[in-house]
Order: structure tokens, then sequence, then C-alpha cells
């Protein structure tokens, strides 16, 4: 398995979200609640975007969280490795969520009886 691959995908993931998709949605925000006011809807409208981009951020974070553990079993030489039951990681899994931390038969599992 070629880390160094991963570990640029990595990379570029965690420079897109702390660099690209951070600042934007801000400022395009802005200018959209910018010339509404006064009316009802469009603000109910504004409520709802501002929730979406909260919730947003916090699916950023998360993978941000996982890129850096994914980032240090590489450092350790375990990455690509299930978390729960120990069996490599399929590359095809890999190559689409570098960050996973669990084989698809465990994400499986995970769906089945959601950890409370
Ligand atoms: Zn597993």
């Amino acid at each position: 398995m070629d880390v160094e691959t991963y570990r640029g995908a990595l990379l570029q993931k965690r420079g897109e979200l702390l660099g690209g998709t951070a600042a934007r949605p801000l400022q395009w925000t802005m200018e959209n609640n910018s010339g509404r006011q006064g009316d009802m809807a469009d603000q109910a409208t504004g409520n709802n975007e501002v929730h979406i981009h909260l919730k947003l951020k916090e699916t950023d974070a998360k993978i941000l969280q996982a890129i850096e553990e994914a980032l240090h079993r590489i450092e350790q030489g375990t990455y690509g490795v299930c978390r729960d039951c120990g069996e490599p990681i399929a590359p095809a899994r890999l190559n689409a969520i570098p960050w996973t931390r669990v084989c698809i038969v465990c994400k499986e599992k995970q769906k089945a009886s959601p950890s409370p």
C-alpha cells in the first residue's frame, strides 16, 4: 500500500476544509442577508441557511478530526487497519474516504446497531 498517496489526499482535504470552505459561506450568508430586512418569510429562510451552515461546519470539524487521526496512524504505521476488527481496510474504501477508521463490514455493523 502506498501510504504517501493517502497522506497527500488527506493533506489536500485538510487544506480545503481549513482554507476554502471555512471562509466563503460566511461571506455568502452576509451578502444574502443584506437588503432582505423586514420580510418575515425571508428572515425564516435566512435562519434555516444559518442552521444548515452550522451543521456543515460541525461535519467539517469531525472530518478534520478524522484526518488528523489518519495522519497520526500513517506516522505510527497503522494506517489502513480497521479500528474495530484489526483487518485491513479495502483500498477502494480508502480511496473514497482516506480518513475512515473502520472497514466496510464494521461500518455496516455500526449502522445496524447505533452505539449510544
Ligand atoms: Zn472492521
